[in-house]
């Protein structure tokens, strides 16, 4: 307990309670997805998701809206791999029932207008789950001043262990939401006609918890708190543009994306060069880049390509390694086009 008010003191939660502990930000997701669309989603009913997603907040709703009659409504992102607010605002109507959008592009970096999403959502009383797996670390974290419903992360995202993660609502949805999974520690009485369920946290978290990594969480939780937050964000931004700038300056290097506002991630290709060579590579040069598809096959197939090369940056990064990126990146042209 002492680690989720660690958590919820990070988030700036209202209420512990509204910090449920799960396996990560799939699980978070899969759990709304499950309890909001059983209890307020019918069929004709809409549900609209950005094409910016990570899968993990992508097939859930996709699934959930086959299960239960529903349209998913997808919110293109443009040639600078932006969202558009006119557009999102055309697509929000009556039969609405919510938006699920990420904060940080794990692909491409946008940082999406999470709080203008939230407003216009409200103002047609639709709620919002921001996935917040990309930007926990990185950006502002405060659930409140953010009006979110919904709010979900992972451990490991926040430099805590793999397989914790966090759900937080808003206490008047944990309230009408149905228990997710039922058996032990999510109920109060049972006898073989009914049960009645625990109150808040403990109605969405059933069975044995997994105590150590919620302490490990807490333990991360308390380790980003000791920054200034504008700071850090300030050092990553430096560090990003910086990176960029590197990377632009090289030939047949393409950056995918130009977002007004990016966090953290690097997505680049070299025309000729497949991104799965690049990143072995590099990785034999000691430098760690992800390659593929990032879990994003929707932007991949809208940019078509086949996946990226992506650097994603934090706050044990400098500009040291940056320049060790690019010129990991020449030396890799030099041996495969020479
Ligand atoms: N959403 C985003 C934006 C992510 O970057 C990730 C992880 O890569 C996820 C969701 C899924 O997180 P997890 O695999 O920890 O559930």
């Amino acid at each position: 307990e002492a680690a989720r008010r660690k958590v919820a003191g990070y988030i700036n939660a209202e209420y512990n309670h509204e910090v449920i502990f799960t396996r990560g930000t799939t699980e978070s997701v899969n759990l709304v997805a499950y309890t909001f669309g059983e209890k307020f989603v019918r069929p004709g009913d809409e549900v609209i998701v950005s094409q910016l997603e990570h899968h993990s907040n992508f097939v859930p709703w996709q699934q959930m809206c086959l299960r239960r009659g529903a349209t998913l409504r997808l919110l293109p992102f443009d040639e600078h791999g932006e969202l558009d607010l006119l557009l999102f605002d055309s697509l929000l109507n009556e039969k609405t029932r919510l938006v699920a959008v990420n904060h940080v592009s794990n692909s491409l970096g946008t940082v999406n207008p999470v709080g203008e999403i939230i407003r216009l959502a409200h103002a047609h009383d639709v709620p919002v789950l921001v996935d917040a797996a990309q930007s926990v670390q990185h950006l502002e974290h405060d659930v409140r001043s953010l009006d979110t419903d919904f709010y979900v992360f992972s451990g490991h995202k926040m430099y805590g262990p793999m397989g914790i993660g966090v759900f937080y609502g808003k206490e008047k949805w944990l309230e009408v939401l149905p228990p997710f999974m039922s058996g032990g520690e999510m109920i109060d009485t049972v006898t073989p006609e009914k049960v009645t369920f625990n109150v808040l946290p403990f109605k969405f978290e059933a069975g044995t918890p997994n105590v150590a990594e919620a302490i490990g969480l807490g333990a991360a939780s308390d380790y980003l708190q000791q920054f200034d937050q504008a700071e850090l964000q300030k050092y990553e931004e430096d560090l990003l543009a910086y990176g960029l700038t590197l990377l632009a300056e090289i030939p047949d290097l393409v950056i995918y994306g130009s977002p007004k506002h990016r966090s953290s991630i690097l997505p680049f290709n070299v025309s000729g060069i497949q991104h799965y060579d690049m990143g072995v590579l590099l990785d034999s040069m000691g430098i760690a880049v992800r390659t593929g598809q990032h879990c994003t096959q929707p932007i991949m197939d809208a940019l078509r390509i086949s996946g990226t090369v992506r650097a994603s940056l934090a706050l044990y990064n400098d500009r040291a390694d940056l320049e060790k990126l690019a010129s990991g990146v020449r030396r890799v042209i030099k041996m495969l086009k020479r």
